[in-house]
């Protein structure tokens, strides 16, 4: 399986990154060894200034390829919440010096994701959730508020890319992207429910 993740989905996002909207989306992959299944992340050390980044994740159902958009709510059917793991500091030199992003984005546990998948038939359209840390509120995000929707995210995505069965899309993250620290606890809802539950170690 693979993990393909969308970069500047929400506006307010790209801003706070002082990065232009994108004209179509932008996407990078991270390895299966990225997942994290477990609520224990080690902060890694190569980096010192690793970010959360707290996004809806759909899970591809059958292969596809060049996916009319009209098709393409045929493909998923369950969404949950996972955490795109950010090494900010070299994400930074690697855009500085035009260099792709893997070091980054890619490395070993960069995208825990919680156990618990929901049928998307039964959320309204607007799926709201919400990122705390240490308890305290710091990423709030509406499916409605995304760039690209999860249609259009397919219909692009597998014009490139072939999707498969078991495939992971990270959608992109909403403002409010910062900083964790060793003991740090992050907790992740969709609408009330407390999907996922990251202690850094
Ligand atoms: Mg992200």
């Amino acid at each position: 399986m693979k993990i393909i993740c969308i970069g500047r989905n929400y506006s307010e996002h790209a801003e706070e990154m002082k990065s232009p909207l994108p004209s179509s989306p932008i996407f990078f992959l991270k390895p299966e060894t990225a997942l994290l299944k477990t609520s224990n992340f080690y902060y890694p050390q190569f980096t010192k200034l690793l970010h959360y980044e707290c996004e809806l994740v759909i899970k591809i159902d059958k292969v596809g390829k060049n996916i009319q958009k009209k098709f393409a709510k045929s493909y998923y059917s369950e969404f949950t919440l996972g955490i795109d793991f950010t090494a900010r500091d070299i994400q930074s030199e690697c855009k500085k010096a035009g260099l792709p992003w893997e070091k980054a984005k890619g490395f070993d546990q960069s995208a825990p994701i919680s156990n618990q998948w929901m049928n998307i038939k039964d959320y309204p359209e607007n799926i709201e959730f919400t990122l705390k840390k240490n308890n305290t509120i710091v990423q709030k995000g509406a499916s409605t508020n995304m760039i690209f929707p999860f249609d259009e995210l397919i219909c692009y995505i597998s014009s490139f890319i072939t999707l498969k069965k078991g495939d992971l899309i990270f959608t992109g993250t909403p403002a409010g992207v910062g900083e964790v620290q060793v003991g740090d606890k992050l907790s992740a809802f969709i609408a009330e429910d407390n999907v996922l539950n990251i202690n850094i170690k």
